[in-house]
């Protein structure tokens, strides 16, 4: 990683309010997808970010490339406030253009985001009329042709002639892989773009990935909710994993010390949940007090993890943790790892009713 994130979170936060019934008159509902995240991805870095159904990471990763305005905090790209480019507010260093083409997404369902009626040379010769309208048509048909063979779709001339009906489902997300490559972007969010593949076809598409990235020299952000999946891509690239819960970012760090020695207990949750990274000696149990998540409308007060945590204290209850570094890229939001917390002198936690415990929107 250079000195200068190629793009940084700060505090990042978005509340969504959900929508109310027309003759509802009280206070709506807010969801904290994303609460106080701050992370710095550098230039061809790789982040992993996993953690549970709901728990905020798509959201996070939309944040990230600019697809999801925060509603707190800040998201920069090469130090330009991605927002301020795109209303025309504060120092515009960077036009908004810009930084669309360099921030691209490949979604979970390839099918939809490809024009149904449109053949694959379609689909691919629209990025590159767009941001090289001085490309002769020739000079663009051979750069598809080759994109095609790159990610062996051969014959690459047959393939240009499809539609994405006649488009297997890796073959649509080669499509789209292509597609943003074309954008020549600096980061590429794959959301969940593995997931609605053939688990026989999942490495071949994250190789595929992995080769790409170092061939053009583009960072990705891959969401996934298999810590198996992470791990491989995170490893590969020599990049890092980041774990979400409850809209926080609670672990981040190298895939071998998130796997072989993670810091934070829903880490371990995680670990455990995944069959074929389970170690020797691991209980039978999940290690966890309560197997229930919380409503992310009204999360626990303190540290969010408190009503399922074996090694929740009392400290836990009232104090939220901060970001502790453990290490030179390796950040934990437990109490754990601060050797000198109150934490330590707190008593543990009384298993009493979750409904008797104060949560953060009755917590003063
Ligand atoms: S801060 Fe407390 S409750 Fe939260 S993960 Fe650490 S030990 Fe568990």
């Amino acid at each position: 990683m250079t000195d200068e994130p190629l793009v940084s979170l700060e505090n990042a936060e978005v509340h969504f309010e959900e929508e109310q019934g027309l003759l509802d008159f009280s206070d709506p509902d807010v969801v904290r997808a994303v609460d106080g995240v701050s992370l710095d991805i550098g230039e061809k870095d790789v982040v992993a970010l996993v953690g549970e159904s709901g728990c905020g990471k798509t959201t996070l990763g939309k944040t990230t490339i600019g697809l999801q305005r925060p509603t707190g905090g800040s998201v920069k790209y090469r130090g330009q406030d991605i927002w301020d480019a795109k209303d025309g507010t504060g120092d515009v260093d960077i036009p908004y253009e810009e930084i669309r083409r360099s921030l691209q997404i490949i979604h979970q369902d390839p099918g939809s985001s490809l024009n149904p009626n449109r053949k694959v040379l379609g689909t691919l010769e629209a990025p590159l009329k767009k941001w090289q309208p001085n490309m002769s048509s020739g000079d663009r048909r051979r750069e598809i042709v080759r994109m095609l063979e790159e990610v062996g779709m051969t014959p690459a001339a047959d393939y240009a002639g499809r539609y994405p009906h006649q488009l297997s489902g890796g073959e649509k997300q080669r499509v789209a892989l292509i597609r943003a490559l074309l954008m020549d972007p600096d980061l590429i969010l794959a959301d969940e773009a593995i997931s609605a593949l053939d688990v026989s076809l999942r490495v071949d598409m994250m190789d595929l990935m992995l080769d790409l990235q170092e061939q053009f020299n583009t960072s990705f952000v891959f969401v996934s909710h298999d810590l198996s999946n992470a791990r491989y891509i995170a490893s590969h690239a020599g990049g890092r994993i980041g774990v979400m819960y409850l809209g926080e970012l609670i672990e981040v760090g190298p895939p071998e010390q998130i796997i072989n020695d993670p810091q934070h207990p829903y880490t371990k949750v995680l670990r455990w949940a995944t069959p074929d990274l389970r170690t020797t000696g691991e209980t039978e149990a999940p290690p966890v007090r309560k197997i229930d998540i919380p409503d992310p409308k009204n999360p626990p007060s303190g540290c969010r993890f408190h009503t399922r945590c074996p090694e929740a204290r009392e400290a836990c209850t009232q104090q939220s943790p901060a970001s502790y570094a453990n290490g030179a890229s390796h950040r934990v939001r437990c109490f754990r790892v601060d050797d000198a917390h109150e934490y330590w002198s707190s008593p543990p936690v009384s298993d009493e009713p979750d409904d008797q415990r104060p949560t953060e929107a009755h917590s003063t």
